[in-house]
């Protein structure tokens, strides 16, 4: 796996980007910038995302072989090497909240935005967005509803972070996580990383998607990444969609 690196300085997004060019790009692409005009979460909320040394980059994978089932453990990969990162710079209370976002305790510091191409049920490109908020400063994060911080925020010494350094520390991350995640029988090793890396488990959740609510707790993760809440109707699994889940 060599990842080809190509920055930009401004860009919608770099998901769009990413997937409007992935017939010409090649596989392990990271399209990375340093500001986003239209940076995108879930369901078309925005990701805001001022310039100022800090990360927003796609990675494509182009791998036809990938189940499509197995498609919810990617994002996760990613989240997994965001959060190694962080633990790595001394962030020791970052966790992951499944499926897709980091968090240090209860503020967010990271969120991974997977999208697909998929002709003739083979997955011809997958977008791994990613934002970190690296420098980011308390004053630009203000506007956001939900609690946010920054790697900066979070440290105590006030020299910002290098972004490239960071963007290196993830990749070499993601990719000893990937290469585990390829060999079936080694898919243990990477649910326990999932579970050492959650709060969820023995948590009362709620997940929501459009239509219901399902309270439970949250038992364990499945090896494609899928999440097991205990239900009035016993054990269900959930995998990346549009899901979101919060602690009770
Ligand atoms: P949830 O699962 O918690 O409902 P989500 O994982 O679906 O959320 P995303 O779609 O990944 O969320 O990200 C968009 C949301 O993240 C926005 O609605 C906003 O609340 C929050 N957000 C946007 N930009 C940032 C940022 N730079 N830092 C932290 N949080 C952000």
């Amino acid at each position: 796996m060599k990842f080809q690196i190509k920055k930009f300085e401004t860009i919608d997004s770099t998901n769009s980007y990413t997937l409007q060019n992935a017939d010409t790009l090649e596989d392990f692409t990271v399209i990375s910038a340093a500001q986003q005009t239209k940076g995108r979460g879930r369901k078309g909320r925005e990701w805001l995302s001022p310039s100022g040394d800090n990360l927003y980059f796609t990675l494509l994978i182009k791998n036809p072989e990938i189940d499509l089932k197995q498609l919810s453990s990617l994002p996760q990969l990613m989240a997994l090497a965001v959060n190694q990162m962080l633990k790595q710079c001394g962030l020791k209370n970052s966790w992951i909240k499944w499926p897709n976002d980091v968090f240090i305790n209860d503020a967010k510091i990271c969120g991974v935005l997977c999208e697909s191409k998929i002709q003739a049920g083979k997955l011809t490109a997958l977008a791994i967005g990613v934002g970190v908020n690296i420098n980011t400063s308390v004053e630009a994060l203000s506007s956001l509803e939900n609690t946010a911080t920054s790697m900066l925020i979070e440290t105590p010494d006030t020299t910002p972070y290098q972004a490239d350094e960071i963007l290196h520390f993830i990749l070499m991350k993601f990719k000893d996580n990937y290469t585990i995640w390829q060999d079936a029988k080694k898919r243990d090793q990477i649910v326990e990383r999932w579970r050492q890396a959650s709060r969820l488990i023995g948590q009362q959740v709620v997940l929501k998607d459009d239509q219901r609510l399902i309270y439970g707790t949250a038992i364990d993760f499945t090896q494609s990444g899928e999440i097991i809440i205990q239900t009035e109707k016993g054990f269900q699994t959930f995998s990346y969609g549009d899901l979101s889940l919060r602690l009770v």
